[in-house]
C-alpha cells in the first residue's frame, strides 16, 4: 500500500501485504530459524539494531513482524510484540516494569494465573509487595501508593466479574509518581477500548481469545511505546524466550482480516443473548457491560467504543442438580474454558470451586454456586436463545 492512511478496516486488510512478484494474495511464511548475511560488514550493521533487522527468529522474523504492525496500528500503538502465550505476555511485561522488593497496587479479581504469578511467584523469589484494592474509585489507587510502588496493573472489564475502571484517571495519578501501568485488554479487544490514548502505558491482550477468535492459536501481545516495547524485545522477550512460531503468527494475520467483522457480529449476538437473558424468570441477575441496567454502564460508555461477547449470571436456584441439568443440557454452547472464539461456550465456575469445597461450605462462606458464565460465538442469535430457553425451562 502506499503512505495514505486508510480506515482500520482496510488497514487490517492490506497493510504490509504487498504482492509478491508472483501474484500470490497471501505473503508465504518465512519458516525460518536464521538469516544469513551477503558480507561480514552486512551482518555486522545488523547487529547495530536486531529490532529492525532478521538475524534470527527468536529476534525478528518477517511473517512474525508484518502481524505486529497490524496489531499497533489496531491498538493505536507506536509498537507491539507477540509472545507465545497471553501469559508470556503479561509475565514479561510484568517483569518488565518491576525490581526486587517493589510494590505493586492490582485489583480483585484479575485473570487468576496472573494473579499467582504476582501474588505467588513474584512475591516468593523477588519479595515484591501487592495490594489489591476495589477500584470503584480511582482514590482507591492514590491510598494504596507506597514508596517503593512501581507498577498498577490493571484490567478492565474484567473477565471474572466485569468490573469497569476510570482508566484515564488511574493513568494519571500513575504518572504524576512515576508509576507503570498495564492493563490487560484482552475483554475489550482494541476495537472496543484503546487504553493507550487514555494514558496506560502497556496494553496485553490473549490473543488466544478474540483477535484470533477462531480457537485455533494460543499466543499474546504487549502494545505500547516505541521505547518500552524495544526494551521488553531486547531483554525479557529476547532473554525469557516466550517467542511465537511464524506459522502461528500467519495464522493471526488470516484472523485480522475479519477481526472487526467478527466483533460486530459477537457484539450484536451478545447483546441479543443477554436482554433475553435480562427477562427469563429462571435467572437472578445478570453481568453484561453492554446492558444500560449495568451498574457501571455510563463509565463504561465514556472510554469504551463497544461491547465483547462474555457475560455471566446467576440462577435462581442454589441447588446444584439442577445447576448441572443446566449446564448438561445446552446444545450449541461446549462445556470449556476459554472465550472469544467462533463458537459459544458455558462454563460454571462452581465445577473450579467445588474441587476445594462441598456445597455447604461454599454457602456458609457466601459463595454462590449458581453462577454460570457463557462466551457467545458467531452463530445465529436466534438458536443460541432457544437453547439457553429450553436449558433454562427445564430448572424453573
Ligand atoms: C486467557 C486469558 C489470559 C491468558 O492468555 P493465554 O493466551 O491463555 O496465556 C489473560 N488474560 C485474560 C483476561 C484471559 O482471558
Amino acid at each position: 500500500m502506499d503512505n495514505k492512511s486508510y480506515n482500520i478496516q482496510t488497514e487490517l486488510c492490506h497493510l504490509g501485504e504487498e504482492k509478491n512478484s508472483n501474484g500470490a494474495v497471501i505473503k508465504p511464511i518465512y519458516q525460518n530459524s536464521t538469516f544469513t548475511f551477503d558480507s561480514w560488514d552486512s551482518i555486522d550493521s545488523a547487529f547495530e539494531d536486531p529490532y529492525n533487522n532478521a538475524i534470527y527468529t527468536r529476534g525478528k522474523n518477517p511473517t512474525v513482524h508484518a502481524v505486529e504492525l497490524k496489531l499497533a496500528t489496531l491498538c493505536k500503538a507506536e509498537s507491539a510484540k507477540l509472545f507465545t502465550s497471553g501469559m508470556a505476555a503479561i509475565s514479561s511485561a510484568i517483569l518488565s516494569c518491576v525490581n526486587y522488593g517493589d510494590h505493586v497496587v492490582t485489583i480483585n479479581n484479575i485473570y487468576a494465573p496472573a494473579n499467582n504469578f504476582l501474588s505467588g511467584y513474584l512475591k516468593e523469589k523477588m519479595n515484591i509487595e501487592l495490594t489489591y484494592v476495589s477500584g470503584n474509585s480511582p482514590d482507591d489507587f492514590k491510598d494504596a501508593i507506597k514508596d517503593n510502588t512501581t507498577l498498577f496493573y490493571l484490567e478492565s472489564p474484567t473477565y471474572a466479574d466485569f468490573n469497569v475502571l476510570d482508566l484515564r484517571a488511574i493513568a494519571n495519578i500513575a504518572k504524576s509518581k512515576n508509576i507503570k501501568t498495564i492493563i490487560d485488554n484482552t475483554w475489550s479487544t482494541p476495537y472496543f477500548q484503546n487504553p493507550l490514548s487514555l494514558g496506560i502505558d502497556l496494553e496485553i491482550h490473549s490473543v488466544s481469545k478474540y483477535l484470533s477468535g477462531h480457537s485455533d492459536i494460543v499466543a499474546g501481545l504487549v502494545a505500547g511505546k516505541e521505547e518500552l516495547i524495544r526494551s521488553l524485545f531486547n531483554r525479557e522477550h529476547a532473554w525469557l524466550g516466550g517467542k511465537i512460531a511464524p506459522f502461528e503468527a500467519w495464522l493471526i494475520n488470516r484472523s485480522l482480516r475479519t477481526f472487526i467483522l467478527r466483533m460486530e457480529k459477537h457484539q450484536e449476538n451478545a447483546l441479543q443473548v443477554a436482554r433475553f437473558l435480562e427477562k427469563h424468570p429462571a435467572i437472578e441477575q445478570i453481568n453484561y457491560p453492554g446492558l444500560r441496567s449495568f451498574e457501571r454502564y455510563s463509565l463504561a460508555l465514556k472510554q469504551m467504543n463497544g461491547f465483547s461477547s462474555l457475560m455471566s449470571f446467576r440462577l435462581r436456584t442454589k441447588d446444584i442438580d439442577k445447576i448441572k441439568v443446566f449446564v448438561n443440557s445446552l446444545k450449541l454452547f461446549g462445556l470449556g474454558v476459554s472465550w472469544g472464539g467462533h463458537e459459544s461456550l458455558v462454563y460454571a465456575p462452581a465445577i473450579s470451586l467445588l474441587k476445594e469445597l462441598t456445597p455447604e461450605q461454599a454457602q456458609a462462606m457466601d459463595i454462590s454456586l449458581s453462577d454460570i458464565r457463557i462466551s457467545v460465538g458467531l452463530e445465529h442469535y436466534q438458536d443460541l436463545i432457544d437453547d439457553l430457553n429450553s436449558s433454562l425451562n427445564l430448572i424453573i
